[in-house]
């Protein structure tokens, strides 16, 4: 049987390590970190999400701060909101949910987040600090589903240098900043999307894969080779024969008994990126006390 990476208990130590800091902020006389919120309209996925991320916040001792703003509101009105958030020494933390109604550019409202402030990792500056490997150094933030990806794989690989990876999708919230990171620890990484020639054997070739298609399944048990480690970044909302609906991965885990350890849908990468949202927020909280 394949190891089950548990999500949920490494998610829980990441929470208890931020609390633990935000604990120490505090009693050292600064400020508890502040993460701000903005919602755009009532995408019922959008709003299941932002209630996570609060809660969790809540549970670490970060002070959230809701902006839940009407569908219909001006891409103005979002841009002078991101300027007074990031001219607000209370505000550490800027997150901008996903989606946005059409009107909105979202490149643009991602652009106009202080990169110190941007515990999304979106901001081309803090994208450009990722791929020359310059963030910790360069006070850069890195992407929360990424990183999350990075700390499950810890907890079963030690050493990554000339593992070959494949990462399966190219976007730019999880492809290619994993592989980015991946690189910066010396994996041979390659990259895969929906126009990859004989996926399947690229997959077989790999010591671990990084699965985030957003395809349901897509990832067989004769894909992977025995003793992979194979991490499912998918969440994807199927319909069972009886009408039930149910969330599954881009892997069918069921048939990687011969992994040598795989991640769970749910339970696995998800709680992870939550996590490493309050683990970024603390870090700007902190690199913000010290400029
Ligand atoms: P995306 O749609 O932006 O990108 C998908 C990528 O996968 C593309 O590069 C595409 O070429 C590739 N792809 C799609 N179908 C494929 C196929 N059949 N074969 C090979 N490649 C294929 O998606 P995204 O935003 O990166 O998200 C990917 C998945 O990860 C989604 O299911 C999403 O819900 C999930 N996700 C989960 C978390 C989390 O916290 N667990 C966070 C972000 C995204």
């Amino acid at each position: 049987m394949a190891h089950v990476i548990d999500g949920k208990a490494l998610a829980a130590e990441v929470v208890a390590r931020a609390a633990a800091e935000v604990a120490d902020m505090v009693a050292k006389g600064g400020t508890a970190p502040g993460l701000a919120v903005i919602l755009v309209g009532n995408d019922p996925a959008s709003e299941v999400y932002v209630g996570r991320k609060i809660a969790q916040c809540r549970k670490a001792g970060i002070r959230s701060i809701e902006h839940r703003l009407p569908a219909d509101t001006p891409q103005e009105d979002v841009l002078g909101l991101i300027d007074a958030l990031n001219a607000d020494p209370q505000v550490h933390g800027i997150l901008v949910q996903l989606p946005l109604p059409r009107h909105i550019n979202a490149a643009l409202v991602l652009d106009r987040i202080d990169p110190a402030k941007d515990v999304d990792g979106f901001h081309p500056v803090n994208v450009g600090r990722l791929s020359t490997g310059t963030s910790a150094g360069g006070g850069g933030l890195v992407p929360c589903t990424p990183l999350g990806v990075m700390l499950l794989l810890d907890s079963v690989i030690e050493d990554y240098r000339g593992l070959n990876v494949v990462v399966i999708g190219k976007s730019n919230i999880v492809g290619k900043p994993v592989s980015m990171l991946l690189l910066e620890r010396e994996a041979t990484v390659t990259v895969t999307h929906i126009e990859t020639r004989d996926l399947p054997d690229v997959a077989r070739k790999a010591d671990v894969i990084v699965a985030a298609a957003g395809a349901p399944h897509l990832v067989r048990g004769y894909w992977v080779k025995p003793g992979a480690v194979v991490i499912d970044v998918g969440i994807n909302r199927v319909t069972d024969h009886d009408g039930n609906s149910r969330i599954v991965g881009d892997c069918a885990t069921h048939e990687l008994d011969h992994a040598k350890a795989v991640t769970p849908v749910p339970g696995g990468v998800g709680p992870m990126t939550i996590a490493c949202l309050l683990s970024n927020t603390v870090l700007a909280a902190k690199r913000a006390a010290v400029a």
